[in-house]
Protein backbone atom coordinates (compact mmCIF):
# COMPACT_ATOMS: atom_id res chain seq x y z
CA UNK A 1 0.00 0.00 0.00
CA UNK A 2 1.43 3.10 -0.44
CA UNK A 3 2.24 6.29 1.88
CA UNK A 4 0.61 9.31 1.08
CA UNK A 5 2.79 12.39 2.81
CA UNK A 6 0.64 15.11 3.69
CA UNK A 7 2.37 19.06 3.33
CA UNK A 8 3.54 20.43 6.43
CA UNK A 9 1.35 22.85 8.10
CA UNK A 10 3.36 26.37 7.86
CA UNK A 11 4.30 28.15 11.35
CA UNK A 12 1.08 29.42 13.68
CA UNK A 13 -0.68 29.13 16.35
CA UNK A 14 -3.06 26.76 17.23
CA UNK A 15 -5.34 25.32 20.09
CA UNK A 16 -8.83 23.20 20.26
CA UNK A 17 -10.78 24.01 17.37
CA UNK A 18 -8.63 26.34 15.69
CA UNK A 19 -5.18 27.68 13.68
CA UNK A 20 -3.98 30.74 13.21
CA UNK A 21 -1.15 32.10 10.90
CA UNK A 22 -0.70 34.59 8.30
CA UNK A 23 -1.69 35.09 4.98
CA UNK A 24 1.72 35.47 3.07
CA UNK A 25 2.02 31.67 5.17
CA UNK A 26 -0.82 30.21 3.57
CA UNK A 27 -0.66 31.89 0.31
CA UNK A 28 3.03 30.73 -0.63
CA UNK A 29 1.59 27.05 0.44
CA UNK A 30 -0.86 26.91 -2.10
CA UNK A 31 1.60 28.51 -4.45
CA UNK A 32 4.33 26.28 -4.25
CA UNK A 33 2.36 23.15 -4.16
CA UNK A 34 0.52 23.83 -7.25
CA UNK A 35 3.34 25.63 -9.32
CA UNK A 36 2.05 24.98 -13.62
CA UNK A 37 4.69 24.99 -15.51
CA UNK A 38 5.31 26.10 -18.81
CA UNK A 39 7.92 23.26 -20.76
CA UNK A 40 9.79 25.53 -22.91
CA UNK A 41 11.99 22.68 -24.89
CA UNK A 42 14.03 23.09 -27.76
CA UNK A 43 16.34 20.16 -27.64
CA UNK A 44 17.37 17.21 -25.54
CA UNK A 45 16.95 18.68 -21.97
CA UNK A 46 12.92 18.43 -23.31
CA UNK A 47 13.21 14.73 -23.66
CA UNK A 48 13.87 14.82 -19.61
CA UNK A 49 11.44 16.78 -18.95
CA UNK A 50 9.42 13.99 -20.48
CA UNK A 51 10.48 11.51 -18.46
CA UNK A 52 9.86 14.01 -15.39
CA UNK A 53 6.11 13.79 -16.24
CA UNK A 54 5.60 10.12 -16.89
CA UNK A 55 4.65 7.78 -14.12
CA UNK A 56 7.81 6.33 -12.82
CA UNK A 57 9.11 10.41 -11.74
CA UNK A 58 5.25 11.32 -12.11
CA UNK A 59 5.90 15.30 -11.34
CA UNK A 60 1.87 15.51 -10.17
CA UNK A 61 2.95 14.42 -6.74
CA UNK A 62 4.25 18.30 -6.97
CA UNK A 63 1.10 19.61 -7.79
CA UNK A 64 3.04 20.39 -11.00
CA UNK A 65 1.17 17.82 -13.34
CA UNK A 66 -0.79 20.63 -15.52
CA UNK A 67 2.12 21.88 -18.43
CA UNK A 68 0.55 25.24 -19.14
CA UNK A 69 1.20 26.13 -23.09
CA UNK A 70 -0.53 29.41 -22.51
CA UNK A 71 2.21 31.99 -20.69
CA UNK A 72 -1.09 33.71 -18.69
CA UNK A 73 -1.67 30.33 -17.08
CA UNK A 74 1.80 29.68 -16.03
CA UNK A 75 4.27 29.87 -12.98
CA UNK A 76 7.05 28.51 -13.55
CA UNK A 77 8.80 28.57 -17.10
CA UNK A 78 11.10 26.18 -17.30
CA UNK A 79 13.89 26.88 -20.12
CA UNK A 80 15.41 23.19 -21.59
CA UNK A 81 17.70 23.10 -24.88
CA UNK A 82 20.22 24.88 -27.01
CA UNK A 83 18.49 28.53 -27.05
CA UNK A 84 19.78 30.00 -30.96
CA UNK A 85 20.20 33.83 -30.54
CA UNK A 86 17.15 33.87 -33.30
CA UNK A 87 15.16 32.22 -30.25
CA UNK A 88 15.79 34.53 -27.81
CA UNK A 89 13.64 37.30 -28.02
CA UNK A 90 10.56 34.38 -27.96
CA UNK A 91 11.74 33.29 -24.89
CA UNK A 92 11.75 36.86 -23.85
CA UNK A 93 8.00 37.68 -24.92
CA UNK A 94 6.64 34.44 -23.70
CA UNK A 95 8.34 35.49 -20.19
CA UNK A 96 6.98 38.83 -20.38
CA UNK A 97 2.92 37.38 -21.08
CA UNK A 98 3.19 35.40 -17.75
CA UNK A 99 1.83 37.05 -14.86
CA UNK A 100 3.35 37.94 -12.03
CA UNK A 101 4.40 36.11 -9.75
CA UNK A 102 6.68 34.01 -12.08
CA UNK A 103 9.21 31.64 -11.71
CA UNK A 104 12.23 30.76 -14.31
CA UNK A 105 14.33 27.88 -14.17
CA UNK A 106 17.43 26.97 -16.84
CA UNK A 107 17.12 23.71 -17.10
CA UNK A 108 20.89 22.12 -18.40
CA UNK A 109 24.19 23.60 -19.36
CA UNK A 110 22.38 25.21 -22.76
CA UNK A 111 19.48 27.27 -21.38
CA UNK A 112 22.18 28.07 -18.12
CA UNK A 113 25.48 28.94 -19.96
CA UNK A 114 25.18 28.15 -23.81
CA UNK A 115 26.67 24.30 -23.07
CA UNK A 116 28.97 22.68 -24.78
CA UNK A 117 27.64 25.33 -28.15
CA UNK A 118 30.49 28.70 -27.60
CA UNK A 119 29.23 29.67 -30.73
CA UNK A 120 28.44 32.58 -32.18
CA UNK A 121 24.72 32.02 -33.21
CA UNK A 122 23.81 30.09 -29.26
CA UNK A 123 22.75 32.43 -26.71
CA UNK A 124 25.25 31.94 -23.85
CA UNK A 125 22.68 31.51 -20.69
CA UNK A 126 18.87 32.26 -20.78
CA UNK A 127 19.98 35.02 -18.25
CA UNK A 128 21.60 37.07 -20.78
CA UNK A 129 17.49 37.93 -21.76
CA UNK A 130 15.42 36.78 -19.06
CA UNK A 131 16.00 36.82 -14.96
CA UNK A 132 16.99 33.25 -13.74
CA UNK A 133 15.91 32.03 -10.07
CA UNK A 134 16.94 28.52 -10.66
CA UNK A 135 19.39 26.63 -12.66
CA UNK A 136 19.84 22.96 -13.01
CA UNK A 137 23.37 21.45 -14.06
CA UNK A 138 23.59 18.72 -16.58
CA UNK A 139 23.85 17.49 -20.21
CA UNK A 140 21.82 16.31 -19.83
CA UNK A 141 20.04 16.57 -16.00
CA UNK A 142 18.45 13.75 -14.96
CA UNK A 143 14.52 13.80 -14.54
CA UNK A 144 15.83 13.75 -10.66
CA UNK A 145 17.64 17.22 -11.00
CA UNK A 146 14.58 18.86 -12.27
CA UNK A 147 12.52 17.71 -9.69
CA UNK A 148 15.48 19.12 -7.47
CA UNK A 149 15.03 22.43 -9.27
CA UNK A 150 11.34 22.09 -8.96
CA UNK A 151 11.56 22.02 -5.61
CA UNK A 152 14.28 25.03 -5.38
CA UNK A 153 11.12 27.12 -6.51
CA UNK A 154 8.79 25.18 -4.49
CA UNK A 155 10.95 26.65 -1.57
CA UNK A 156 11.31 30.35 -3.28
CA UNK A 157 7.41 30.42 -3.50
CA UNK A 158 6.62 29.32 0.00
CA UNK A 159 8.84 31.51 1.30
CA UNK A 160 8.21 35.30 -0.73
CA UNK A 161 6.78 37.88 1.15
CA UNK A 162 3.23 38.91 -1.53
CA UNK A 163 4.94 42.51 -1.12
CA UNK A 164 8.88 41.10 -2.64
CA UNK A 165 6.98 41.82 -6.07
CA UNK A 166 6.56 45.66 -5.48
CA UNK A 167 10.02 46.03 -3.93
CA UNK A 168 12.35 48.59 -5.45
CA UNK A 169 14.98 46.14 -5.60
CA UNK A 170 12.73 43.30 -7.79
CA UNK A 171 11.92 46.91 -9.92
CA UNK A 172 15.41 47.03 -10.45
CA UNK A 173 16.17 43.94 -11.66
CA UNK A 174 13.14 43.87 -14.41
CA UNK A 175 14.69 47.31 -15.04
CA UNK A 176 18.19 45.63 -16.24
CA UNK A 177 16.42 43.21 -18.27
CA UNK A 178 14.55 46.12 -19.74
CA UNK A 179 11.30 44.34 -18.52
CA UNK A 180 8.30 46.66 -18.25
S1 LIG B 1 22.45 20.61 -22.01
FE1 LIG B 1 23.11 18.80 -23.19
S2 LIG B 1 21.31 17.49 -23.19
FE2 LIG B 1 20.60 19.56 -22.65
S3 LIG B 1 19.98 20.52 -24.58
FE3 LIG B 1 22.13 21.03 -24.21
S4 LIG B 1 23.29 19.46 -25.34
FE4 LIG B 1 21.19 18.70 -25.09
Amino acid sequence: MSKVNIVDAPEGFEGSGFFATSLDKIIGLARSNSLWPLPFATSCCGIEFMATMGSHYDISRFGSERPSFSPRQADVLLVMGTIAKKMAPVVKQVYLQMSEPRWVMAVGACASSGGIFDTYSVLQGIDRVIPVDVYVPGCPPRPEQIIDGLMQIQELAKNESLRRRNTAEYKALLDSYKVL
